[in-house]
């Protein structure tokens, strides 16, 4: 009985601490189905040379897949279209990038937490609206000068392409990443706490929540 007991309040408590760590999020597809993912650290095509999620997922804080929905509309008229490299990525999965390369300048501190842990940045690029990808500076995790937005030694159309996308993710809040032509932070990602759980497990079905008028 005792033993029962126990169980019982295992699952009350348990249960909703672990709904409640997720419940901010959403999967942007089932927002916007047409939306364009190339979740990179679902394949080998990464710094790591690594699959490192199990899934190709793009988790983010409602908010901000809210915003960077409005950021893909705003991009169709003018004849682009977003690429998704990454959003919420866990903790644990951070650690392993820290452990494959402890530098700041590149990999965030576990310890404190990428935005990507509390589900409040992404990594993005431009295609046009066939899916093609555009020109940028570098590729997807280059961690040399070539990724920082000030490099002048990248092609007139890489410039062009790259303000663009900061132009267009701007405009909707999001903070560009200096070194990282592709990253840049949600809005008030400070006040969303770092996050583990898996990608592969989360559940939310948020299909039914407009992404206009929700600013
Ligand atoms: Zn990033």
């Amino acid at each position: 009985m005792i033993r029962l007991l126990v169980v019982f309040f295992v699952l009350v408590i348990a249960l909703p601490l672990n709904a409640e760590e997720n419940k901010d999020f959403v999967d942007i597809s089932e927002l916007d189905g047409s939306l364009m993912l190339d979740i990179r650290y679902a394949t080998s095509r990464n710094f790591t040379g690594k699959v490192m999620y199990p899934v190709a997922r793009c988790l983010l804080r409602r908010d901000a897949a809210l915003r960077l929905i409005r950021v893909e509309q705003k991009l169709r008229t003018q004849g682009y279209r977003l690429i998704i490299f990454d959003g919420y990525r866990p903790l644990s999965v951070q650690k392993k990038f820290w452990n494959i390369l402890p530098d700041e300048r590149y990999v965030a501190d576990p310890a404190k937490g990428s935005r990507h842990n509390r589900g409040a940045a992404v990594d993005v690029s431009l295609g046009d609206l066939a899916g093609n990808p555009l020109a940028m500076p570098s590729d997807y995790d280059d961690f040399s000068e070539k990724a920082h937005r000030d490099y002048a030694g990248a092609s007139l159309e890489a410039k062009k392409n790259c303000a663009l996308l900061e132009a267009a993710m701007s405009e909707e809040g999001f903070d560009p990443f200096p070194t990282e032509w592709w990253h840049f932070d949600a809005p008030g990602w400070e006040r969303y706490p770092v996050s583990d759980f898996s990608l592969e497990e989360f559940k939310g079905v948020n299909a039914e929540v407009s992404p206009k008028g929700n600013d």
